[in-house]
Formats: structure tokens, sequence, C-alpha cells
């Protein structure tokens, strides 16, 4: 038998998602994901082949202990599924201006992820201990780790779009620049858009829009990404759950300067305290929100203004095309969940020719895909996101010497 499954880990720095999957027929043959519940307290649950599994595991100081569990515990005791592992993909949140594409991760690609740990220091630090447990505990696989960058689709920016407009010395020494996120799920939102329409990447014209707890959209010009809403950090840009998106910088100042507040609390306020839950004062789950909106102080302002925000962005990113648009797509929990914020966000793109069909939008919620605008409309799509199938088939692609599967 030939050996082709990927091990796809997300090392993150509040929970590590885990999952087996063949690339080829896209099968998920393992997922699992760690909670931490209280104290040193963990939970971990795992699904192989539809059956769950579940374990309560103590006295857990680092992120390094659980992956010795998920490794040892989960993977190499199966010897069915150890059998057929093939490559390790590793997901890493930023490469910086790096990695415009996957690579095979050797000391070089390990440095240039600790160069880029001041722009995202929870995330990048806690991949890094991902690769070197993998590389612990399958010593047979050290060649074929393969990260893949929630930055990398967004290297094709060109600079007019990515420099902020700050003086040109703070990018040329400091790097500081647009990076973007959500990459692995915009260029998966790309490949699938151009499947569905039968169209060639190299032809696809798309805005995603990828709604969850973190948002972002992107304008994809001939497969390429060519702007994207967030930033040097995932702070810029949508209204999310708990992030504040665009705001004028001096706010900042005021907050420090007229109301004492120290820097780590704004920072706090801006990153966690704002968005959703900001605004709501109570939630930063928009389906929560949702479903009370009608009788709760705030939530439906706090609906309004993620819509308002959205529609701006689509609005602006659509004068970046020609006459070849092919679709708005949306993806990630709120994008192919919630039928009131694709109908609020469409109807305020009227006079873009954009039409709601109420009944195909109310149709299409948990993993479906399909059209959600008239027939005279221009095209608006849900297409669930899969970041693990990206992260897959790059590391199977990469390793067979990109011969390419799609
Ligand atoms: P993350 O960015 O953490 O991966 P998700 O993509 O899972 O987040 O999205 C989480 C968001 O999706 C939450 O705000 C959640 O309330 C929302 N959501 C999930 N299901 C629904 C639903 N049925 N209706 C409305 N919103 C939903």
């Amino acid at each position: 038998m030939i050996k082709k499954n990927i091990l796809v880990i997300n090392c993150g720095s509040s929970s590590i998602k885990f999952s087996i999957i063949n690339p080829i027929n896209e099968k998920k043959i393992l997922t699992g994901i760690t909670k931490h519940l209280k104290n040193k307290i963990y939970l971990i649950k795992w699904k192989i082949n539809n059956i769950n599994y579940k374990k309560k595991i103590n006295k857990i100081n680092s992120n390094l202990e659980i992956l010795k569990f998920i490794f040892t515990s989960i993977i190499i005791k199966n010897k069915k599924i150890f059998k057929n592992l093939f490559s390790i993909g590793h997901r890493i949140v930023h490469g910086g201006e790096h990695f415009s594409n996957s690579v095979i991760i050797n000391d070089k690609v390990i440095n240039s992820i600790k160069d880029s740990i001041k722009f995202a220091p929870l995330h990048n630090s806690e991949h890094l201990i991902g690769i070197y447990k993998s590389f612990k505990y399958f010593p047979n696989f050290i060649k074929k780790n393969i990260a893949v960058f929630d930055t990398a689709f967004h290297q094709s920016i060109p600079k007019k779009f990515f420099l902020y407009a700050l003086p040109y010395n703070l990018y040329k020494k400091y790097k500081i620049r647009k990076y973007g996120a959500h990459g692995i799920s915009h260029k998966f939102i790309t490949l699938k858009t151009a499947n569905i329409l039968n169209k060639e990447i190299k032809n696809i014209n798309i805005i995603s829009c990828h709604l969850g707890n973190g948002c972002s959209i992107s304008a994809i010009k001939n497969g390429k990404c060519i702007d994207t809403s967030m930033g040097l950090t995932p702070l810029e840009g949508l209204v999310m759950g708990t992030r504040c998106g665009d705001i004028d910088s001096s706010i900042i100042f005021y907050l420090y300067n007229f109301l004492g507040i120290k820097i780590d609390k704004i920072n706090k306020i801006l990153n966690n305290e704002s968005g959703l839950l900001g605004i709501s004062e109570i939630s930063n789950d928009l389906k929560y929100i949702e479903k009370n909106y009608k009788n709760k102080k705030n939530f439906k302002l706090a609906i309004d203004i993620f819509c308002h925000r959205l529609s701006k962005y689509i609005g602006s990113y659509i004068t970046l095309f020609n006459k070849n648009f092919d679709a708005l797509v949306f993806t990630g929990g709120i994008g192919e969940n919630s039928e009131l914020i694709r109908e609020l966000t469409i109807n305020s793109l009227n006079i873009l020719n954009f039409k709601i069909d109420k009944i195909l939008n109310k149709n299409i919620y948990y993993k479906k895909s399909g059209i959600i605008t008239k027939f005279n409309s221009r095209l608006a799509l849900v297409i669930p996101s899969n970041e693990e199938l990206i992260i897959a088939k790059d590391s199977y692609n990469i390793i067979n010497n990109n011969k390419f599967i799609n």
C-alpha cells in the first residue's frame, strides 16, 4: 500500500487541533482538539472513523506535554494509522515576508519562523513547539515536515496595497506592513470556487469573506490575493468577536494620555474586549447575539456595525476588479451559518447589483455550500472552509515534488 496520509498539526496558543487526512480522497481519518478545563487540567477529544474518544489529563504545564500524549498515545499507538503516515503539515500563523508558499521545514525555515515571532508572539512560539516535538516523536519524518503559512497567500499583495502611509523607514528597517491572516482559508476558497465555477485558478476573481471569531476579507484577482483586511497583526479590518478591527489610531493616545489607561490594558481592550463583545456588552458569540437580538439592548447595534463594516470593505474591494468579477464568497462559522449576517450585508450592496434570494440563503447552513443570490444578481456563494485540507494537500504535493493534486 502507498502511504499517503498526512498528520496536520495546528499547535495554537489556546488549543491544539490535530487531524489525519487522506489528501487524495479528502477523507478525514482522525480529528482531535484539546481544551483547557482549569489549572493544569486539559480535555483531549478525538474521533477516529466516526468513533468519539476523550481523555482528561492532569498536571499539564504546557503544550509540550499534551503533544506527547497526542503523538504517542493517540497516533503512534494506533499501528493502522501510523503505518500509513506520509508526512506532517504544520499550520504557521506568521511567516513574515519570508514565505509565499508552503515549504519543507529545515533550520533556515525554523530561523525565519523565529524571526516572525515578533509579529505573532503567542502563535509562532507554540508552532515551534509543535515542530520540535514532531521531530522528536517522528524521527523518520524529519525531512517530511511541511510549514503551511497563513500569511503566504497574501504575499502576492502589491506594495502599494500592503504599505501603510507611515515613514518608509519603518518598513525598510522593521518590516512594518500589512501581512494579513487566514490565508490558508482564503486560498481554499479560491481553489474551491474555481472548481465549482469550472474555471482555471488563474482566471478566478472573487471577494472571500472569512467570518468566524476572527474575521477577514480578501480581494482575489486572477487567482492571486491583491488586498486583505487584516494588517501587521489580525487586529485590523472587520469587526470580530472580541477585536475592534479598524479604529482611528488616535483613540489609543486618548486612552493613554487622557484616561491614563496602561498600554497593556489598551492592548487587551482592543483585542479581547471589543468587537461584538464590546458593543453587545454581553457576548462575542454571534449565534447567541443573533438569537436574542430583538430583545437585548445593543445586540442589534452590534450586528448592524458588523455588517456595515463588512459591506464597506466589499464595496471598496469591488473597485479593484474590472468587468470580470466571479463571486462574493462567505465562509467561517458566521459566513457558513448566519443567514441574517449574509442577508443584511447583501441587502446593503444593492447598488452593486447583489440581490439576496431569501429561500436559497435560508437553506444554507452547517457545512452546506451553494448560491444565495437571485439569478439576475451578481453571484454570492457560501463555501465551508477546510484549512486542514490545504495543509494536507500542500504537505503531500511538496514531498511529491509538486506533482499537483487539487
Ligand atoms: P474561529 O475563528 O474560532 O475558528 P468559527 O469559524 O468557528 O471561529 O466561528 C465562530 C463564530 O461562528 C461564532 O461567533 C459563532 O457564534 C458563529 N456561529 C456558529 N454557528 C452559527 C450559527 N448557526 N448561526 C450564527 N452564527 C454561528
